[in-house]
């Protein structure tokens, strides 16, 4: 077995994206993660810790340090547990980015890893209410969770668990509002609570107090879909499966100008370049790569210099970009970067939850501004009011969509600016005829 076979056997193991029969999860590899968790819970979040697991959902945040702080709430004068007060885990499947589409195929086609995770988590971590937070718009995704969490209801393992937390263990199925900010961590709580999927000011952090004002821990569906095989095979087994420095697997969602876009799970520290042409089977018609949108889209855009990137966190980071959700939107030579960036940014404009001014207005009014570019009948002027925006919007949101959108625009100004002033110079030819 080489380290792509091996890789594939973590996630997206073909074998197992046979839906909700948990009957069949056990007999291939389910449980056995969860029954070690069992016999040794004080073993849970230290295994995750030397496994190096890191949250998927973009944050690349050590998983095991936002384990602790949820796992410390919530204890007697003792040291002990509480049982008084409840403690939630939401597993976090609202994925709404352009380009990713990684959560929603572990959510429908392999529901019981999600879920077995999400069990050793809660034991971990003390919880007794988990809650599957899940984007309506994957309506597959939402009735193979229903399904699948009735499904363990009446399971041994989820009575022994209770047992453990001495209290009972609750699963519930939420659907999301659908907007694209409720993925943000207290959008979602805000969303949860049956309100609009405002983000909430921080702090408090959900930690010590989201949900209903109680302890909450929040954690991307790749994330908690990796525990139960942690858990099964060892931190060693997981950090073997990256390359040169990296730890793990990650799920990149290619689409795109590549001839075959889709959901590869492959070693954390794949280059770019060999996701792009090996994986991906090369450019459309062997066009040139033009551009890489990364993570969501609202990261700076990798150019064909970084392809030889090893994408990892850190990696990705050292070129000033992000791994974000792993999702790459592959553009080749030929296509406009400026109505590109000009749709991304509508988007954000659209999904801005209004609650900040300049994140409201400023959203909006770049939007108009690269419009304006884009159809050749923007000035100078209007060129250096986008570069201006670029420079006072950033930090003054409350979360990050704001800042992403900024970045995203900012670095396709750095790399691109040719094509934001050509439509300027021909604008130009024709006043002076
Ligand atoms: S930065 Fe934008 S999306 Fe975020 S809270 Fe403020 S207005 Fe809402």
């Amino acid at each position: 077995m080489n380290i792509k076979d091996q890789a594939n056997r973590l996630l997206l193991h073909p074998e197992r994206r046979f839906g909700a029969d948990l009957d069949t999860w056990m007999v291939d590899v389910g449980g056995e993660g969860l029954e070690n968790a069992l016999q040794d819970p004080d073993s849970i979040i230290p295994t995750i810790k030397n496994a190096e697991l890191l949250g998927l959902g973009g944050s690349g945040f050590p998983t095991h340090i936002k384990w602790s702080y949820v796992s410390e709430e919530g204890l007697n004068e003792d040291g002990s547990r509480s049982t008084d007060i409840d403690k939630y885990l939401i597993c976090n499947g609202n994925e709404d980015e352009p380009g990713t589409f990684k959560d929603r195929i572990l959510l429908k086609e392999t529901p019981h890893q999600v879920i077995e995770g999400a069990l050793i988590t809660a034991l971990g971590v003390g919880a007794n209410q988990i809650v599957f937070y899940i984007n309506p718009e994957q309506k597959g995704s939402l009735e193979a969770m229903e399904e699948a969490t009735e499904q363990w209801s009446d399971s041994t393992l989820l009575q022994r668990i209770s047992t453990e937390l001495g209290r009972p263990l609750e699963l519930f199925v939420v659907a999301s509002s659908g907007h694209y900010i409720g993925g943000e961590e207290t959008a979602a709580l805000e969303s949860i609570e049956g309100n609009f999927p405002f983000p909430r000011g921080k702090p408090p952090y959900p930690a010590k107090a989201g949900l209903f004002g109680m302890p909450t821990l929040i954690n991307n569906i790749e994330t908690i879909a990796n525990v139960s095989h942690i858990m099964r095979n060892g931190a060693e087994w997981f950090k073997s499966l990256g390359r040169g420095s990296s730890h793990g697997t990650k799920i990149f969602s290619l689409s795109g100008d590549v001839l075959r876009p889709g959901a590869y799970e492959l070693p954390m520290g794949t280059p770019l370049q060999e996701l792009i042409d090996i994986h991906g089977g090369g450019m459309l018609l062997n066009r040139k790569l033009k551009a890489v949108f990364m993570g969501g889209p609202s990261n700076t855009i990798l150019t064909p210099k970084d392809l030889d990137v090893p994408l990892d966190f850190y990696k990705v980071q050292e070129r000033r970009s992000s791994l974000g959700t792993g999702a790459m939107i592959v553009v080749s030579e030929g296509t406009g970067v400026v109505r590109r960036v000009t749709e991304y940014i509508s988007f954000f404009a659209k999904s801005s939850c209004g609650q900040c001014p300049s994140c409201k207005t400023g959203t909006y009014y770049a939007a108009q501004l690269l419009t304006k570019i884009d159809s050749g009948s923007g000035s100078q002027a209007d060129l250096d009011t986008l570069i201006n925006l670029t420079k006072i919007l950033p930090g003054s949101g409350r979360c990050h969509l704001l800042d992403g959108a900024m970045k995203l625009l900012d670095s396709s100004l750095y790399h691109f600016m040719d094509e934001y002033e050509q439509p300027l110079l021909i604008d130009k030819t024709v006043d002076n005829r």
